[in-house]
């Protein structure tokens, strides 16, 4: 089903993108609960997990390694959480699959319980920061 992921996919919306390969995309979040909270995307428009042909979800498992090693490698070893919001009661609300890739600093709240907005430029600058490390 087409959401607001399928611009991102299309490049009708913006996006501080860290990687595409031919079957995913990886871009930061744009209501970030830490600084490098990434999502990343199939670009198969399915909505859970159980959707996605096993060759494309072994696929985006691969990219999901190499993305949360970036983000983690960008901030010095920080440790994340991989969440995936599979159906709305378990509070997804793009009906698109994605997996959160969250930074976990010392004491920082649970997922989704804060978030924090960039300052001007910081987005792109966390992006760069994040693609160095792939
Ligand atoms: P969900 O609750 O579905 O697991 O999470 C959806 C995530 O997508 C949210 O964290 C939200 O901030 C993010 N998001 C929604 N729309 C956009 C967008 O247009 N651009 C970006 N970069 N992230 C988005």
């Amino acid at each position: 089903m087409a959401s607001i992921f399928t611009k991102i996919i299309q490049g009708e919306i913006p996006c501080e993108k860290i990687i595409e390969t031919d079957a995913e995309i990886a871009f930061l979040d744009i209501m970030p609960s830490a600084a490098g909270h990434t999502l990343v995307i199939p670009k198969l428009e399915v909505m859970r997990l159980e959707d996605l042909p096993e060759t494309q979800a072994i696929s985006l498992m691969r990219t999901l390694q190499q993305v949360a090693k970036a983000v983690s490698t960008a901030f010095d070893g920080i440790d994340y959480n991989l969440i995936l919001n599979n159906g709305k009661n378990a509070g997804q609300e793009v009906e698109h699959i994605h997996f959160h890739v969250l930074p976990r600093g010392e004491g920082s709240p649970g997922p989704f319980r804060k978030h924090i907005q960039y300052a001007e430029g910081e987005m792109q600058e966390v992006g760069a920061r994040i693609r160095n490390c792939l």
